[in-house]
């Protein structure tokens, strides 16, 4: 099935040049003018991958980047005009996926699609082949707090938190389990697994850590609870 790219550009010109070579590389493509209709196209296709401007009416390039991150994976290759647009861009708070400066060649922006969905079919393919999620959502949401499986990310309150692999990793155990009572014993055994063998305070560590990034108030824990005398348990 041929994939689907929405091209958010305000500039008519260029946006039918964009959905010209696209069509001619064999995608299907979808066109917009501005940003609160981006959001609508996006969330009403779930495209395979979104190319977005970054200056655009109503709301910028940089908000609909920030908002579509907390709904959706789909891959954002950002259009910038200039160079001081860029750090913000790839930053953390717009996060978008790759960019290209205007003015650039269609091949090369051809070159870059191709590799943006080319990454998101191997990870599907990865996803897949671990039969862990199945084709079930790769996104764990508890309001403001989002665990993005297959990006391996975490955002709370739309930021992404800087969380070193193996708190993401007993994050992502804990979040798949919530509600259940996980003795430290289970999680050394299912986190850590083979490679570490020591003991259960490297767990606690790793809590406090967590809750130090992903809780409001880390003293008061509403997310990663302890159980006395049992471990933890995640509350979803
Ligand atoms: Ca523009």
């Amino acid at each position: 099935m041929a994939e689907l790219i929405l091209v958010v550009e305000d500039e008519l010109s260029l946006q039918e040049t964009l959905a010209y070579n696209l069509n001619k590389q064999g995608y299907v493509v979808e066109t917009v003018g501005d940003g609160i209709a981006a959001l609508e196209k996006a969330r009403q296709l779930h495209p395979d991958l979104i190319v977005l401007d970054v200056m655009l009416p109503g709301l910028d390039g940089f908000e609909v980047c920030r908002i579509l991150r907390q709904e959706m994976t789909t891959p954002v290759l950002m259009l910038t005009a200039r160079d001081d647009e860029i750090d913000r861009v790839v930053g953390l708070e717009v996060g978008a996926d790759d960019y290209i400066t205007k003015p650039f060649s269609m091949r090369e922006l051809m070159a870059r699609v191709k590799a943006m969905l080319r990454r998101v079919r191997l990870v599907r393919e990865e996803t897949a082949a671990t039969g862990a999620l199945g084709n079930a959502d790769h996104q764990l949401i508890y309001d403001d707090l989002v665990i993005d499986i297959s990006r391996r990310e975490v955002r709370k309150h739309d930021k992404v938190l800087a969380l070193k692999p193996k708190e993401f990793e007993l994050l992502q155990f804990m979040a798949q389990h919530r509600g259940q009572v996980l003795t430290r014993e289970l999680i050394l055994e299912k986190v850590w697994s083979w490679e570490y063998i020591g003991d259960s305070r490297t767990v606690d560590v790793h809590v406090r850590w967590l809750r130090e990034k992903i809780e409001d108030d880390p003293a008061q824990p509403q997310r990663i609870v302890t159980v006395r005398g049992a471990g933890y348990r995640f509350e979803g």
